[in-house]
């Protein structure tokens, strides 16, 4: 195998910060069908990317179920139809009253937290 000068990629979905030089995830490039690509931007709240080319752009692995994740040749890779689902940025919703909102968003950390531990384990 060819040896390549290493690239370093932040994950672009909205709100993480994980990158290749803080973690050990594997990071995955968007599809390369548009409906499906439309569909990942989407959940990653990066529709601002929609009508670029996105060559640099990443998903990092903690936003995928475990089961959507396969092993081939000490490579993870994605299966076939996956999305991202896990640590999604909350949908912007405009919410009549301020309280609500900041319960809602609370209740998302927490629930974004919980998930991440679980990914640790
Ligand atoms: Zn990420």
């Amino acid at each position: 195998m060819e040896q390549q000068k290493k690239t370093y990629y932040n994950c672009s979905v909205d709100g993480c910060f994980n990158s290749t030089i803080n973690s050990e995830l594997s990071f995955f490039s968007l599809p390369v069908d548009s409906e499906r690509k439309t569909e990942w931007l989407r959940l990653m709240h990066r529709e601002d990317l929609k009508d670029k080319t996105c060559l640099r752009a990443r998903v990092c692995e903690a936003h995928f179920c475990p089961n959507s994740i396969i092993l081939r040749s000490n490579r993870k890779m994605l299966k076939r139809n996956s999305v991202p689902q896990l640590l999604l940025p909350l949908p912007i919703h405009n919410f009549a009253d301020k309280e609500t909102q900041t319960v809602i968003e609370t209740a998302h950390k927490i629930l974004q937290k919980a998930q991440f531990n679980c990914l640790r384990l």
